[in-house]
């Protein structure tokens, strides 16, 4: 499991690592043919500012030789904010005295409708607040079977679920899974989720390894920029990705770095990352991994969303609501995160088109699964 991995590395010692690193090695770094762990944190240090151009004209490079122009695009649909859990930076943080909504089957199917009036989605991202007594694997399970004959692809960004649960859920049409380990800091971890299930770093963490041996086909990663030293928790993210890419080979893998937006929850960020900064982390990634699908949040402007999409990026979501029901049933309830790209999918797709990128609504069919 990846908790007895982590182990082998302290936090501190790679922080200083990545300060050390120099001009030389950033250029080695750009030279490598499969750029290892080194080579990435060199490429994510202060030493690698400079070099912006460079890696952006390497990444867009081996994007469109992996990807061609396209930009594949999803949809999330809350379905529920009602939550177990107090992480101090999120507006369902269960001390914040909102209004919770589960929606049922006729709403969820509601949803569904409303959506596919919005654009031609054929992937969508199910995702709930973590509270097993209302959203379990029961309600989720019958979430995709409401969902599976409206859409291709279903994904879920849900609480960290037992193998068993994956390949259960697997079976009733999912078709891939997203969690965000938020920071890869065991104890740091503690302070920003002081009580309820996600307290639990090792379950958390160690999820990724049960959705690889459940054979979950696509699962997606992400730290939430904004808690600690970004450089220091992706570096521990990719070496995650290579741990579960050895291990778990026929899955697929998508990385996310979405930077802490403003919610109920009134939390302030400890550490700003600036457009260059999340630039940079993005060209990095592509660099370091060429197969990697490197997904660009909702919460980042339209400009740079747009200007990534071509640079690196390879998915992005459009016309997103993130509170549950948003798109019919309940337009009011309580969100997430506040969104800085709120274009409709025409108005993102037709953006993306102009930059000259191949919008993909539909890159997968049930008939696969
Ligand atoms: S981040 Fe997720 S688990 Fe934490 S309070 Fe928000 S919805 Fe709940």
């Amino acid at each position: 499991m990846f908790s007895d991995e982590l182990l082998k590395y302290d936090w501190d010692e790679i922080t200083a690592r990545i300060a050390s690193k120099t001009a030389a090695d950033v250029e080695r770094a750009l030279a490598a043919r499969r750029p290892a762990i080194d080579d990435f944190m060199a490429l994510v240090s202060p030493a690698a500012a400079p070099y912006l151009e460079q890696m952006a004209a390497k990444s867009r490079a081996l994007t469109q030789k992996r990807f061609g122009k396209t930009v594949s695009m999803y949809i999330p649909m809350y379905i529920t904010n009602s939550c177990t859990n107090s992480c101090v930076y999120c507006g369902f943080n269960r001390h914040n005295k909102q209004p919770r909504v589960v929606l049922d089957p006729e709403q969820i199917e509601a949803e569904c409708r409303a959506i596919r009036r919005l654009g031609p989605f054929e992937n969508l991202l199910l995702v709930t607040g973590e509270n097993p007594h209302v959203a379990g694997t029961d309600y989720l399970e019958r979430a995709l079977q409401v969902c599976r004959p409206y859409f291709s692809n279903l994904t879920i960004e849900v609480m960290p679920l037992a193998s068993e649960d994956y390949l259960r859920l697997t079976r009733s049409g999912l078709n891939g899974v997203v969690c965000f380990q938020e920071t890869y800091h065991r104890e740091r971890y503690k302070v920003y989720h002081p009580a309820g299930m996600k307290s639990n770093f090792e379950w958390r963490v160690n999820g990724f390894d049960r959705m690889g041996q459940a054979g979950v086909h696509k699962i997606g990663m992400g730290v939430l920029i904004g808690l600690e030293d970004w450089r220091t928790d992706v570096t521990m993210m990719a070496m995650h990705l290579r741990y579960l890419q050895a291990r778990y080979w026929r899955t697929r893998y998508s990385v996310n770095f979405p930077r802490l937006r403003p919610s109920e929850s009134g939390y302030q960020p400890n550490v700003v990352m600036t457009d260059r900064e999340l630039a940079q982390l993005t060209f990095a990634f592509r660099i370091f991994d060429e197969d990697v699908d490197i997904s660009v949040s909702t919460r980042e402007k339209p400009d740079f969303r747009d200007h990534m999409a071509t640079l690196g990026a390879t998915s992005m979501s459009a016309g997103s609501r993130t509170e549950p029901g948003g798109y019919e049933t309940y337009p009011q309830a309580l969100e997430q995160f506040a969104v800085s790209d709120d274009r409709s999918p025409a108005e993102v797709a037709d953006a993306l088109r102009r930059a000259g990128c191949e919008v993909v609504w539909k890159d997968w069919d049930k008939v696969f699964d």
